[in-house]
């Protein structure tokens, strides 16, 4: 099966009531994990990679790996999806490199850090839909600012500030008409990483969960009932990952993750699109760091990669699950770039 559309993948989601998790990748063994997930409980899935994940791979390495992954597993629809792309000149790369979904992330600058101003990202995400729809592609948008930064991307905004760039559902629905967006990240309070919550509990200083605005989800989707919206940085991060890396002598401190209920109450008020990087890696670190703790003289990197895949696949399969996607793989023919061409070209939008 060739790679399909991201907007098809989001809007059977919809009619079927329930979620996609977007899998971060750089390398084969997470590839791999995810499709022998999704491939185990029939999912729809989308891949995702970073600018940083394109350049640490060298771009042509990840296309193929992608490309291996939807032929391998032919009945798995799968989309290839740009994250936080950076510029018109990063979204134009990666559909040329046969990207089926990029996001426009033009809540930031180009140098990933400033935040733009809501006119400045109007016109950068609009120009990225003129560029993309002709050709097929998905585009997903982002309005808000998330906290944290991940591979260098992020305005590194404090508890207050995060605060005070929350996504305004009046400004989304705007921000979905002008733009023509297929998908709305939207910022309620998640941060990027693993440390997504500085809250802490004034008597024990025990680390808190973060405060997530939940209600701007349910106020977008009351406003904008057929928005896709997209959660960022919404791994869980899971103490037991975090116990097996500390076990086996890593040094991570406290921290709290997305609680999994709380993306379903996402789920419920039109979320389509949930985002997962930093539980894999935390899986991948404790495979690894158990293997070289307990065999010091394995130097076979296959007898801890594995293991890695193996850990990794693990998380992908209670993800989803939990988000909804399990079962849906086979419930609709998966469209082409071609026919999404056609969609488009008749006008097809999200109504806001
Ligand atoms: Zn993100």
């Amino acid at each position: 099966m060739p790679l399909v559309p991201m907007r098809q993948i989001l809007d059977e989601a919809a009619k079927g009531g329930y979620g996609v998790g977007a899998f971060n990748v750089n390398n084969m063994e997470q590839i791999q994990a995810i499709m022998e997930a999704a491939n185990e409980t029939d999912s729809p899935v989308i891949i995702q990679a970073s600018r940083g994940a394109l350049q640490y791979s060298r771009l042509i390495y990840l296309k193929k790996l992608m490309e291996a992954a939807a032929e391998e597993y032919p009945h798995i629809p799968v989309a290839m999806h740009l994250d936080h792309g950076n510029s018109l000149e990063t979204v134009r790369t990666a559909i040329d490199l046969g990207f089926t979904s990029v996001m426009m992330d033009g809540s930031l600058g180009e140098d990933g850090k400033t935040p733009n101003s809501y006119e400045q990202n109007v016109e950068v995400t609009r120009k990225a839909v003129e560029m993309a729809h002709p050709l097929g592609v998905t585009v997903e948008g982002e309005l808000g600012c998330l906290g944290g930064i991940e591979d260098g991307h992020g305005a590194g905004l404090t508890a207050e500030e995060t605060e005070a760039h929350l996504t305004d559902p009046v400004q989304a629905e705007e921000f979905v008409a002008k733009t023509g967006v297929d998908a709305l990240a939207v910022a309620i309070g998640t941060s990027h990483g693993a440390y997504k919550s500085a809250r802490r509990d004034p008597n024990t200083g025990e680390i808190l969960p973060p405060k997530l605005a939940m209600d701007r989800i349910h106020e977008i989707h009351k406003r904008m009932p057929d928005c896709h919206m997209v959660m960022h940085g919404s791994s869980s991060v899971p103490r037991e990952l975090v116990d097996i890396i500390n076990k086996y002598g890593g040094k991570m401190p406290d921290t709290y993750g997305v609680a999994l209920e709380q993306i379903q109450d996402g789920i419920t008020h039109g979320v389509r699109k949930v985002n997962v990087d930093t539980d894999s890696r935390l899986a991948c670190t404790g495979a690894i760091r158990k293997v070289f703790f307990e065999k010091p003289g394995e130097f076979d990197p296959r007898k801890y990669l594995g293991p890695a895949r193996d850990a990794m696949k693990g998380v992908y399969l209670k993800r989803v699950k939990a988000f909804g996607q399990a079962g849906h793989a086979r419930d609709y023919e998966p469209l082409t770039l071609e026919d999404m061409k056609e969609v488009y070209a008749r006008g097809v939008r999200i109504k806001a």
